[in-house]
C-alpha cells in the first residue's frame, strides 16, 4: 500500500520528525481561503500516489490568494501519470536553503534495512544512481543493534556534511527508522530533507510504502483492500486470540482478564504492548510455543513478557514449553516470565535451570519488562 505525501506525513508526525504541515482541501476556494489564513508563500500540492508531481505542474509556490486561487483550480484539473487529482495539500512554504534525499528500505538479499542518503536533494534518486553515483551514500541497520552513532558519522563525513549537521541529522534518521518499523515500511523517503533557512531539518516531501501482508491495525482505513490482519486471522487458526497493538513489548497470557490488567501494568510503568494474546484456559506446551512464535513474528516487538496463572494449565507444563519455544526460535529478545499457581515451584525450577529468571509479581514483572525494553 502506497500512502499520499499528507498521510505520510501524519506517521512522520507521530515519530516526532519535522514536517512541514499542511491542510488537505478538495475546492480552489477553500485552498485560497487556507492559503490566506497560513500566510504567504504557501506551496500548493497535488496528492497523487505518484511521485514527480513537481515536474507534472502539480506543486506550485503562490505568494497571493488569487494566485492560490488559480494555481489550486489548475492543480485540481490535472491527471498526473493517469491519476486525477482531487486533493490539493496546502502548506507554509518552507525557506528552502538545501535539499537532501533520504530513504530506508529493505535490502532483501541483506535481510535488513539499508539507509540511503544523497546531498543531491529534491532528484529523483534514480536518476542521481546514473549521473552522479559518487553522491549516494549507504549503509546497513542490523536490526537488532539499531543505528549506531558511527555508521551517522561515517556517513556525514562521505557526504562532506558540517559537524553542526551530525546531530540533527541522526536524529532524522532514528525518527524515520522508527516509522519505518512501526508501520511495517518497505519504504520510507523524504526528498527533499529540506534545511531551512533557520538551520532546521525539515521533511518537505513524504513517500511511504506499507508492505502489503502486514498493514498495521492503525492504518487499515487507509488500505482500499481493507482486511483482517494477516498474523490475527493465522493466529485464529491456532486457536489463539491476538489482537496485534502499535507498542514494542510483546505479551503472552492466559485468561483475557489477566491478559488485559498485563497491557494496563505495562502502559502504567511506561511502556507500549505490542499485542493482546491469550493463549486460553487449557493452554499446553504446544500452545506456549505457538504463542511465542507469533509474538516474535512482529518486527516491533522489543521484548516479551508471559504472565501465565496455572489453573489447569500445569506452571511445569508451561515452562517446559517456553524453554523449548525459546530454544527453537532462536529467541534473543528479552523475556520475562511470572508463573503463578499450580506446580508454580517445579514450573520456576524450570526456567531457572534454562537461565531465565521468573518474577514473582505482576508490578515486578511489568517494571522488569519496560526497563530491559527501555
Ligand atoms: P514531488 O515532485 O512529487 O517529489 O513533490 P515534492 O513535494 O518533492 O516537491 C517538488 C519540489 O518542489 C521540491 O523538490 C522542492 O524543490 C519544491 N518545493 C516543495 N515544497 C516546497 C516548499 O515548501 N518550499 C520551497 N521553497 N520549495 C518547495
Ligand atoms: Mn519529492
Amino acid at each position: 500500500m502506497k500512502l499520499k505525501e499528507y498521510q505520510g506525513k501524519e506517521l512522520f508526525k507521530e515519530v516526532g520528525l519535522p514536517v512541514s504541515e499542511g491542510q488537505l482541501v478538495t475546492r480552489p476556494e477553500q485552498a485560497a481561503q487556507i492559503a490566506a489564513r497560513l500566510g504567504f508563500p504557501v506551496v500548493i500540492k497535488a496528492q497523487v500516489l505518484t511521485g514527480g508531481r513537481g515536474k507534472a505542474g502539480g506543486v506550485k509556490l503562490v505568494t497571493n490568494r488569487e494566485e492560490a486561487l488559480q494555481q489550486a483550480k489548475q492543480i485540481l484539473g490535472l491527471t498526473i501519470k493517469g491519476e486525477a487529482v482531487t486533493e490539493l495539500l496546502v502548506a507554509p512554504a518552507v525557506d528552502i536553503q538545501r535539499e537532501f534525499y533520504l530513504s530506508i528500505t529493505l535490502d532483501r538479499s541483506a535481510h535488513a534495512p539499508v539507509v540511503i542518503f544523497s546531498s543531491a536533494g529534491g532528484m529523483d534518486i534514480e536518476e542521481v544512481a546514473r549521473s552522479s553515483p559518487e553522491a549516494i551514500h549507504k549503509f546497513h541497520i542490523a536490526p537488532l543493534e539499531g543505528l549506531h552513532d558511527y555508521q551517522m558519522r561515517q556517513l556525514c563525513f562521505a557526504a562532506g556534511l558540517e559537524r553542526e549537521l551530525f546531530r540533527p541529522l541522526s536524529e532524522v534518521v532514528e525518527k524515520l527508522y522508527r516509522a519505518f518499523t512501526r508501520y511495517h515500511a518497505s519504504l520510507v523517503e523524504i526528498n527533499p530533507l529540506a534545511q531551512s533557512a533557520d538551520g532546521q531539518l525539515v521533511a518537505v516531501d513524504s513517500k511511504f510504502v506499507i508492505d502489503d501482508d502486514d498493514i498495521p491495525r492503525e492504518l487499515q482505513s487507509w488500505s482500499q483492500t481493507a482486511s483482517e490482519d494477516p498474523l490475527e486471522r493465522r493466529a485464529r487458526e491456532h486457536g489463539l486470540q491476538y489482537v496485534k497493538l502499535d507498542g514494542s513489548i510483546g505479551v503472552v497470557g492466559n485468561g483475557a482478564g489477566l491478559v488485559m490488567a498485563t497491557l494496563d501494568l505495562i502502559q502504567l510503568k511506561g511502556g507500549r504492548p505490542a499485542n493482546f494474546l491469550d493463549i486460553g484456559g487449557g493452554a499446553n506446551a504446544k500452545q506456549m510455543k505457538t504463542a511465542l512464535e507469533f509474538v516474535a513474528a512482529d518486527s516491533q516487538v522489543r521484548g516479551i513478557w508471559v504472565n501465565i496463572f496455572g489453573g489447569i494449565t500445569r506452571c511445569d507444563q508451561v515452562a517446559q514449553g517456553l524453554v523449548e519455544a525459546v530454544g527453537d526460535l532462536g529467541l534473543k529478545l528479552p523475556l520475562v516470565v511470572r508463573l503463578t499457581g499450580t506446580n508454580e515451584s517445579e514450573g520456576n525450577a524450570i526456567l531457572r535451570a534454562h537461565g531465565i529468571t521468573p518474577v514473582a509479581g505482576m508490578e515486578e514483572g511489568a517494571e522488569a519488562i519496560v526497563q530491559r525494553v527501555g
